[in-house]
């Protein structure tokens, strides 16, 4: 087989060609600056209002509540840190939890070093957050709460409405690092009390460097990126047009049918992961069933390393990772994985499959019939499954 077959959908996708088509045209003749007054560039400007509705109406926002960003790592910069400033004199404290993607978790741990203080609020055994505990962690000082909408690496998919409601009773803003959530969630941010949200185009079949915060009107957010008058004087810096104009297609695109796409993805995913959990000493983690973000599979395999797993999967022509695309790589297990409480040991051998648009039975297929051979093969070559064999089979964690 020499086919690639990419599940490492959570990490990015492709852009679609339908995408790329309407993108095109922003690059060559339609170049305008949509700040210059001449109809060259009423074209852009025009380009980038539409888009601005179609981002609005997949979230049932205002168009005026959508502003466009480099990344989804700056719309997460924005949202905290924007908040952070403008809010200091209310109160210096945030909630947020061990789970977060590193752009809202770095975030937060410069802050702490910058005068504020800050909660990372625990999860149990599957990645959700008690609501109990966000309530008792709320202080008179607190001024947001930043709860990622579903987990990049096991797929949790967190009670945002009533998280939502919690905030809006006690009127502390409510961000939520929904990247991984568009086109696989419905999202409505007025009926989930959603007051900042954060998404990035290259997660759901759109162009890469390029992200969106929503702001509910109303919030007092300090500006991030200081400059020019561009998207209503709060984010400096001439517009990415093709990169915009392709968000906006792509998230159309996303959240229409989504029910239609999950049942195929969910399909595929739990297909994957019953396979997978038939080789010995091999655990979920994340939960199971509709709490599940669609196309998300990741197991540990006890006595083996992630990393070596990836390695052996791509000489099969199959593209993983072992958590998130941003700590392949590291020596560090994944702190959602330890936030889960596996011990360092078994976190070290974690893979995530993340399915998409373009995977096939065929593929899942292929994958379960390499995967039990790569683990068997790295086992054989463990002195710590060595061990297990001889103890007789029985796991000591
Ligand atoms: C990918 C991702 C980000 C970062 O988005 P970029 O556009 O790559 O900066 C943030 N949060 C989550 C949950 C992600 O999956």
């Amino acid at each position: 087989m020499n086919k690639t077959i990419y599940m490492d959908y959570a990490a990015t996708t492709y852009t679609k060609r339908e995408v790329v088509g309407e993108m095109l045209p922003y690059f060559t003749e339609n170049f305008g600056n949509p700040s210059s007054i001449y109809s060259l560039s009423r074209v852009t400007k025009k380009a980038i209002d539409v888009s601005r509705d179609r981002v609005a109406k997949a979230l049932n926002a205002d168009s005026s509540e959508i502003y466009f960003t480099g990344s989804g790592s700056e719309a997460d910069n924005w949202a905290i840190k924007g908040v952070a400033l403008a809010n200091r004199k209310k109160g210096n404290h945030i909630i947020t939890t061990k789970i977060e993607h590193h752009a809202v978790l770095h975030t937060c741990e410069y802050l702490e070093k910058n005068g504020f203080e800050v909660t990372y609020l625990p999860v149990d055994k599957e990645g959700f957050i008690s609501l109990e505990a966000l309530k008792a962690a709320i202080k008179d000082t607190t001024i947001l709460v930043s709860v990622m909408f579903a987990n990049n690496e096991i797929g949790t998919i967190q009670p945002i409405k009533e998280i939502g409601k919690i905030c809006r009773e006690r009127k502390i803003l409510f961000h939520t690092d929904a990247v991984q959530a568009i086109g696989n969630i419905p999202i409505d941010v007025k009926d989930m009390n959603i007051d900042l949200l954060s998404l990035a185009g290259h997660k759901f079949y759109g162009p890469k460097g390029v992200g969106a915060l929503y702001i509910r009107k109303g919030v007092r957010i300090d500006n991030l990126i200081h400059g020019g008058g561009q998207e209503r004087a709060r984010r400096a810096g001439t517009e990415n047009v093709a990169g915009v104009v392709g968000l906006g297609k792509a998230i159309e695109l996303a959240t229409a049918n989504i029910e239609e796409k999950n049942a195929k993805l969910i399909a595929l995913r739990d297909k994957l992961i019953e396979g997978l959990l038939k080789v010995p000493y091999t655990r979920l983690n994340g939960p199971k069933g509709n709490k599940r973000l669609p196309g998300n599979v990741n197991v540990c395999f006890e006595f083996i390393e992630g990393e070596s797993v990836l390695l052996l999967l791509d000489d099969a022509g199959i593209c993983a990772s072992s958590g998130s695309a941003c700590t392949s790589g590291a020596l560090d297990p994944s702190h959602v994985l330890l936030a889960i409480g596996l011990p360092h040991e078994i976190a070290h051998g974690s893979l995530r499959l993340s399915l998409g648009e373009g995977n096939t039975e065929g593929e899942v297929d292929y994958v379960l019939e390499v995967i039990p051979n790569i683990v068997k093969r790295l086992r054989d070559m463990s002195p710590l499954w060595e061990s297990v064999v001889k103890k007789g089979g029985s796991s000591n964690v």
